[in-house]
């Protein structure tokens, strides 16, 4: 059985892709093969996360025109053979897909029996948000901690819910524990309350997710593996069934890594 996800927000720039990448690599890490989709057909940079942007001969319209099979068109990762990437064309619309043809990718890929497919939504509640949910069976529903994202994830979810897909899980991304305690950030209690619906993951605010955005790497293939880096894991294996306590993001750094590292070695 192949799990159908859409990494969703409403919001841009609140980490869909940054999650969508990192989700991918810690579930291939878990040996689970794991399709990524970018659904971002108007500014696609799922490949450029993933450091893939120069392996891209074919893409997801290559594939739906018959011009390429489908392990052409998936571009595998080296470092980490159970991911490939169906990469979106760069210079199409936003509209130039139809739910029927996302549907028709999913299929293919389901046909080709791999564990999971995450699909990297774009921004916004228009076409291109209906094509990338249109065969999703869960979503992931990534929001900042900021009210303006939490009102469009609100949306969101409503959207969701309205299509039928009821397994929602909800990702606060960008937590910056020092202004929650002073009451200058929403807490992810507050998140939840508004949004009601399971948390599956937190991920604090750190700048090592850009550098490696611009570096390609996912932070989940740090040898030293940063907060985040560890927070992404925790969101793979929550995915997968284990119950994985959330860390302690307000712990005074040196403890917490303390903790972790005694955690790690069981
Ligand atoms: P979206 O796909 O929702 O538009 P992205 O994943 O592209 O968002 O992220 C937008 C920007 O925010 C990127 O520059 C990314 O590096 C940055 N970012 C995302 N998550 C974090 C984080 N936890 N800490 C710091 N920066 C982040
Ligand atoms: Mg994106």
């Amino acid at each position: 059985m192949t799990r159908i996800i859409v990494v969703t927000s409403g919001k841009g720039g609140v980490g869909k892709t940054t999650c969508s990448a990192n989700l991918g690599m810690a579930l291939a890490q878990r040996d689970r093969r794991v399709a990524v989709i970018d659904a971002d057909f108007g500014l696609r940079n799922l490949d450029l996360l993933l450091g893939l942007e120069n392996r891209i001969v074919y893409t997801a319209f290559d594939l739906l025109a018959g011009d390429c099979r489908l392990e052409q068109a998936l571009v595998k990762d080296k470092r980490q053979p159970n991911l490939a990437l169906l990469p979106a064309a760069q210079n199409r619309s936003k509209e130039s897909i139809t739910p029927e043809q996302m549907q028709e990718l999913v299929n293919q890929i389901v046909a080709n029996e791999w564990d999971y497919i995450l699909i990297d939504c774009p921004a916004g509640i228009e076409m291109g948000f209906k094509n990338a949910i249109a065969a999703a069976k869960e979503a992931i529903v990534v929001t900042t901690p900021e009210i303006s994202a939490v009102r469009d994830a609100d949306r969101v979810i409503g959207l969701l819910e309205a299509n039928g897909i009821k397994d929602m899980r909800l990702i606060v991304n960008r937590l910056r524990p020092a202004m929650v305690q002073e009451e200058q950030m929403m807490s992810v209690q507050d998140v939840q309350d508004i949004l009601a619906i399971p948390l599956l993951g937190v991920i604090p605010d750190d700048e090592r997710v850009i550098v490696s955005t611009n570096r390609g790497e996912p932070l989940v293939l740090e040898k030293k593996l940063s907060l985040a880096g560890i927070a992404f894991g925790n969101v793979a294996r929550r995915l997968e069934g284990e119950t994985v306590p959330f860390l302690d993001l307000n712990a005074p750094h040196d403890d917490l890594f303390a903790r972790l590292r005694r955690f790690l070695r069981g």
